[in-house]
């Protein structure tokens, strides 16, 4: 049977068709291949990604946590898990703040979630350290954190790594000072006192060796002073005592007991008490001395001489607290000097332990960089305040704000050791 000529254009043209396609599909087959192929690809790059992050917090010690904001979820891997002490089959694990609040205090948890809070508001990060009692030691963690948009959905991230030896290293290190100083001391005072006795007996050419000595040992018992105030600080173990005493007296005493070095100096040293601030005062009298010598010291040591040195004692009568102004009573002492300044570039440095700007090399003064870390930590404790603003070559303002009435105690079996000038 022969096919009419239509006919065979018709078959002849399905055949290219049926033909066409074929080829499509196997173009498109080979593209399906080509895609799942790159899909592998991907997928074994992203578990390669995931194998490496998790084996180097393995190995980093480091456990890694994120927190859903919208639902509140907190997902930790087993490395929180192993940190915490709690046992855990997966590797990821949720977690929920009643379980953390079953290990760790609650004034800790509060300090992270009041962190969280500060972080999703500013869009900062943060790192916090907190400690919880773990069979018959204490374990201290360090938690950081990181705000994170994944389209629309707030998220954070972050870490968690046990510093309990790196916190026990440190507090062996303070112990060690602790004693060396206290060791130190004792020698030290008693050359202090025997040539206090030498210096009523001898001649006056003899007196002023023995003047020189004692200088060097004032130096000397200072640094020791020092470094024990600060072992005691780091270590928690002195006492904060508050008792009623008299704040205006304290400022007549601490006048005189720069008096002579404010004339070796040649320094214009005035006191302004002002009329409203009460004759009694509460707080730790010891500490508060400290605190004051201290800023004094630094203002009468960085004034070159022929400067002015300034003490204030007023009332603030306001606050700004939240863009809003508040009524107080509180006590404000400023200290303002005429001497080198603090270069603007290391201003935000200064009261870091040890410390010592830049400028101070040049004048050849003794310190030890410890006193404004000493004074912050201490207004710290007492819930005070210290800020300064100052101008290289022109001069410096410290400014100390106490409570109106400090009844801040802490139980402590150690004071704090006064400086002598
Ligand atoms: P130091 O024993 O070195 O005085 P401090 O902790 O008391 O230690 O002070 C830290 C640093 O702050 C000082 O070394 C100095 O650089 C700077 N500083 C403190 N007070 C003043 C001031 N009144 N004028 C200029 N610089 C100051």
């Amino acid at each position: 049977m022969s096919h009419k000529p239509k006919e065979m254009e018709l078959l002849l043209k399905e055949n290219t068709s049926l033909k066409n396609k074929l080829t499509n599909i196997k173009d498109s087959q080979l593209a399906i291949i080509n895609i799942l192929e790159d899909y592998q690809l991907e997928k074994q790059e992203k578990n390669f990604i995931t194998e490496r992050f998790r084996l180097s917090t393995e190995a980093g010690g480091i456990g890694t946590w994120n927190f859903d904001v919208a639902n509140q979820n907190f997902v930790c891997d087993r490395l929180v898990y192993n940190i915490l002490g709690i046992p855990t089959r997966n590797y990821y694990n949720k977690i929920t703040w009643e379980d953390f609040a079953k290990i760790i205090p609650q004034e800790e948890l509060d300090k992270i979630s009041e962190a969280i809070k500060i972080s999703l508001k500013k869009k900062i990060s943060f790192c916090r350290e907190i400690s919880f009692p773990n069979k018959d030691k204490r374990r201290y963690l360090r938690i950081k954190g990181m705000y994170h948009m994944v389209e629309d959905k707030t998220y954070m991230f972050g870490i968690v790594t046990d510093i309990t030896q790196e916190v026990e290293v440190d507090k062996v290190k303070t112990e060690f000072v602790s004693l060396a100083s206290h060791q130190l001391k004792t020698p030290l005072t008693s050359i202090r006192w025997y040539s206090d006795l030498l210096l009523d007996e001898l001649q006056d050419e003899h007196k002023e060796f023995l003047q020189e000595i004692q200088k060097s040992t004032g130096r000397m018992v200072n640094l020791v002073n020092s470094l024990l105030n600060v072992s005691r600080l780091e270590l928690g173990t002195f006492a904060i005592t508050p008792s009623e005493f008299n704040l205006r007296q304290m400022i007549k005493e601490l006048k005189l007991e720069f008096i002579g070095i404010i004339k070796d100096s040649n320094i214009n040293f005035t006191v302004n008490v002002d009329k409203d601030i009460p004759e009694t005062y509460i707080g730790d009298e010891v500490l508060l001395r400290v605190v004051f010598q201290n800023i004094i010291s630094n203002a009468i040591k960085y004034t070159p001489s022929g400067g002015e040195v300034a003490v204030k004692l007023s009332i603030k009568k306001e606050v700004s607290f939240k863009d809003k102004s508040i009524k107080t009573n509180n006590i404000l002492l400023e200290v303002k000097d005429t001497g080198i300044g603090i270069p603007e570039k290391q201003k935000d440095k200064i009261f870091t332990k040890l410390f010592r700007a830049d400028n101070v090399y040049d004048i050849d003064t003794d310190g030890t960089g410890l006193g404004l870390y000493l004074v912050k930590s201490i207004l710290k404790e007492i819930h005070g305040d210290i800020w300064f603003s100052s101008k290289e070559n022109q001069g410096t303002i410290f400014y100390i704000l106490l409570p109106e009435k400090c009844y801040t105690k802490r139980e402590g079996n150690k004071t704090f050791e006064k400086m002598i000038y």
